[in-house]
């Protein structure tokens, strides 16, 4: 029998405010434990929330960005439950008002795409943290840094539309990218800022009715979600094959093994009874603050794809790796405009800087060639000033040394020729060779002039001043 795999995904994004969505002690990470906190993220009897509007922006940048529709009105609920990294016994989030529903993000698929829809959206705060290790009295006690109660989270559910590891880890890819251009966040796994759960049921293809699923939890990188649902899928049809019943359950997958393991059955299940936050009115977005904020929307990852091999005469495959981060797309673009041929900087920025980068572990960011120095190298290949060979020198030293490429070649650039009268010589040559070009250039067509100064460039294998020959050239041409 033929199964088919059914998974859903629950992503956790931490929003990029400076203060948390409650109060007003700072979000940022890596403060010293306990010390990002006041009565209200403590909890503290009689403390009062009051919602930071910046939160509530990024909340909806980011539904607008992912193609949701965005709630006029909604509802902050207490979601109650017990948890010693939780001091107020419940947290506020929001339960069937979300501030945003109905979305969906394309992942490719074959030649086209594929639409994975999105639930909900919704906000709420995050919880403390536990550490269990790390301190002397670990073995007998657990610490707790509520730094982190009261950050602002959104959260993001899928449909349970992905039918394979594979899909799941390009929806994860995609929404990241998405997330990475509205700039609500940084989406560091590392440090919790994006978290994943999946979950997964199994059933006999062409059957409807869904299986029974089980949720893979707390897994930090997508290969790592990909492995488990992989994983997962193989364990659950060899449960269903020997006759067997899938238990719901949370599941967490231990990468070392390369397996899931139950951590609680259905039956230790929270009921969180959920009701309408007392302490917070309903959040009103109407119709012109989500105009003022869509207004701040970027150009999102596959429309500027799509632009790019416009602009630019670029492939789909390039356009793909020179949008990877905004970053990258903004320097790209900005080389790529001011360059002579925007194609030729794509090809470098591929096959000559980020193999070097990667070699080296480096980010775009800490590349020791600008994308200014890219444009320069792509204009001097391009007017046959410097061989392809010669190129790939410069790129080798300027790694080596750090400095950019246009250090680099000021100290390295070839000797040039500045004899005119050895200059001329060869363009009366290249002229006399090409008497077809040269009367199309008298007839008007002037752009022929940069045939005529690569003919030349080459004949003296890059050693003339470009400048001199151009001047010559038109000289000699009229
Ligand atoms: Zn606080």
């Amino acid at each position: 029998m033929q199964f088919e795999p059914v998974i859903g995904l629950e992503v956790h994004v931490q929003l990029l405010t400076e203060s948390k969505i409650f109060c007003g002690c700072s979000a940022r990470f890596g403060a010293p434990p306990n010390s990002n906190v006041c009565p209200v993220c403590l909890g503290l009897p009689g403390a009062l929330p009051v919602l930071n509007r910046r939160a509530v922006e990024f909340a909806v940048l980011a539904a607008q960005a992912l193609n949701c529709q965005v709630r006029e009105t909604s509802i902050f609920a207490r979601k109650n439950y017990f948890y010693p990294d939780l001091p107020k016994g419940y947290q506020i989030s929001q339960f069937d008002k979300p501030v945003a529903e109905h979305g969906f993000v394309d992942i490719p698929s074959g030649e086209g795409t594929r639409r994975i829809g999105i639930t909900r959206l919704h906000m709420e705060e995050d919880a403390g943290k536990s550490l269990h290790d790390g301190f002397p009295n670990s073995a007998t006690s657990t610490a707790i840094d509520l730094n982190r109660s009261g950050v602002p989270l959104i959260e993001i559910v899928s449909e349970p539309d992905m039918r394979s590891p594979e899909e799941a880890y390009d929806f994860l890819t995609r929404l990241k990218e998405i997330i990475l251009y509205t700039g609500v966040s940084d989406c560091n796994m590392e440090e919790g800022s994006l978290r994943c759960d999946a979950n997964i049921s199994v059933r006999p293809a062409g059957q409807q009715k869904l299986g029974t699923k089980t949720e893979i939890k707390n897994v930090n990188s997508f290969r790592f979600i990909r492995e488990a649902l992989k994983y997962e899928i193989g364990r659950q049809i060899e449960v269903l094959e020997e006759g067997g019943a899938v238990h719901q359950e949370t599941r967490l997958y231990n990468p070392g093994e390369g397996k899931t393991f139950s951590m609680r059955s259905k039956e230790q299940a929270h009921d969180y009874r959920y009701f309408p936050e007392p302490d917070l009115l309903p959040l009103v977005v109407d119709e012109h603050w989500q105009a003022a904020i869509r207004r701040t929307l970027p150009e999102l990852p596959e429309a500027r794809r799509k632009r790019m091999i416009g602009d630019y005469g670029i492939t789909e495959y390039d356009a793909q790796v020179l949008t990877a981060s905004r970053t990258l797309a903004d320097q790209f673009e900005e080389a790529a405009r001011a360059a002579k041929n925007p194609k030729r900087v794509a090809n470098l920025v591929q096959s000559e800087l980020m193999g070097r980068l990667k070699a080296r572990g480096l980010e775009i960011e800490q590349s020791p060639i600008s994308m200014k120095g890219v444009a320069m190298s792509a204009d001097l290949a391009e007017t046959n000033t410097i061989s392809s060979k010669m190129l790939k020198d410069l790129y080798e030293k300027a790694f080596a040394s750090g400095e950019d490429f246009a250090q680099v070649y000021e100290r390295e650039k070839p000797q040039q020729i500045t004899d005119t009268a050895a200059i001329e010589k060869i363009i009366d040559e290249v002229i006399a060779a090409n008497p077809r070009q040269a009367e199309q250039y008298r007839a008007g067509k002037t752009t022929v002039i940069g045939f005529f100064v690569g003919q030349v460039m080459k004949a003296t294998q890059g050693q003339a001043s470009p400048g001199v020959v151009n001047e010559l050239l038109k000289k000699k041409l009229e």
